[in-house]
């Protein structure tokens, strides 16, 4: 950290509550302090000055040590429906993207967890360019507190489904759903929070055994390995049957139910046979089905499903017995589909 007379500032929304407490008591602070500062933090103020109960003593040594990180909010699009898609800088210039989408229940925020993936899927927008960085976890809360901070919206529900792939960022991850369920900060309750995965399994095995309340999606898209190798090569690695098997662990582990993402391809994975055989892999499971019609992302020659095709996939799930959803479309005008607009940013740096 430190170089000879150069001080290396850290982000302080990169600590856990257990972190900032511990490093507080090592330095001979009393433990109350953190609980504190970690109010402070997450009600949103932006100097340690502003800290007001805190003695200055400790406010010199935050200085000394650490900055409160904000994101800037660069773009901006909002769609005819409400949802709002935001283009957030982060320090080192990098640009991630997130969604507000407004519910029945209330407000959900759709998150990246990665600048740029390295993942990829053959028909997502997020691939280009591969893996640039991992966000550190006060980065993924500061994609929360910056919407908050420009809309003024409260947000009550988060899905980590933006740009890249949350367990390939394993641990930032955990510590970012640890701080944003802590009961002194931004409090979302953990059944209220979903992450998404292509379907690292060594992953899936850990965070069962992490004993969370969060949600899990599995981003599926084919029942058959020649299908989905084409569509995500990480079925390569971990094939339909290998992920099935950590599936099972995750459910029997947790009692919890997974989501099965299906974004449907015209004539790709949308057919009568791709259903049953869909229907045949997840029947007896503890899941749901969440069909996309597919966003059509430019550079790729992937099509949306016919309506019918889409109805008739849905009867045949539905016959089976498996609880199953039309995803309702949200911010389809303006470029819907996740890393779209940090893709048309990145072009445009480009040209
Ligand atoms: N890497 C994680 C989370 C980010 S992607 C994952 O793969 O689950 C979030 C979801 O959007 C995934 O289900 C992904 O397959 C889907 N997705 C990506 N591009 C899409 C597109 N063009 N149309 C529809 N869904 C897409």
């Amino acid at each position: 950290m430190m170089e000879v007379g150069i001080m290396v500032k850290s982000n302080i929304k990169n600590l856990t509550y257990e972190e900032l407490e511990r490093l507080l008591v090592d330095k001979g602070f009393p433990r109350y302090r953190a609980n504190q500062i970690f109010k402070w933090i997450y009600k949103d103020v932006e100097e340690f000055e502003d800290m007001n109960n805190l003695p200055k003593d400790i406010i010199n040594y935050l200085n000394d040590n650490f900055y409160i990180g904000i994101a800037r909010v660069i773009d901006k699009q909002q769609s005819k429906d409400g949802t709002i898609k935001y283009l957030l800088g982060l320090e080192d210039n990098n640009a991630v993207e997130c969604v507000l989408m407004k519910y029945k229940h209330g407000y959900s925020i759709c998150i990246s967890s990665q600048v740029g993936c390295r993942m990829n899927c053959s028909f997502c927008a997020s691939t280009e360019g591969g893996l640039v960085r991992n966000l550190r976890s006060g980065e993924m809360i500061e994609e929360i507190m910056a919407v908050e901070r420009e809309s003024g919206i409260k947000i009550s529900n988060i899905v980590i489904m933006g740009i890249g792939e949350p367990f390939d960022n394993y641990d930032e991850v955990m510590k970012f759903l640890r701080t944003i369920n802590h009961r002194d900060g931004i409090n979302i309750g953990m059944r209220h929070i979903t992450i998404s995965t292509s379907g690292l399994v060594p992953a899936i095995y850990k965070f069962a055994d992490e004993n969370l309340q969060c949600n899990l999606a599995i981003s599926l898209h084919s029942a058959k390995d020649e299908i989905r190798n084409k569509l995500m090569p990480i079925n390569r690695k971990y094939n339909i049957a290998e992920l099935m098997k950590a599936c099972d662990y995750y459910i029997e582990k947790t009692n919890r139910r997974i989501t099965f993402e299906y974004a449907l391809i015209d004539g790709i994975n949308d057919s009568k046979e791709d259903a049953k055989a869909l229907s045949r892999l997840l029947k007896g499971k503890l899941c749901h089905i969440n069909l996309i019609p597919i966003n059509p992302v430019k550079g790729n020659e992937y099509k949306r499903s016919e309506l019918n095709s889409i109805k008739e996939f849905m009867k045949i799930i539905k016959d089976n017995g498996i609880p199953v959803t039309l995803r309702r479309e949200l911010g389809t005008d303006i470029e819907g589909a996740c890393g779209q607009l940090r893709k048309s940013y990145l072009n445009d740096s480009v040209n």
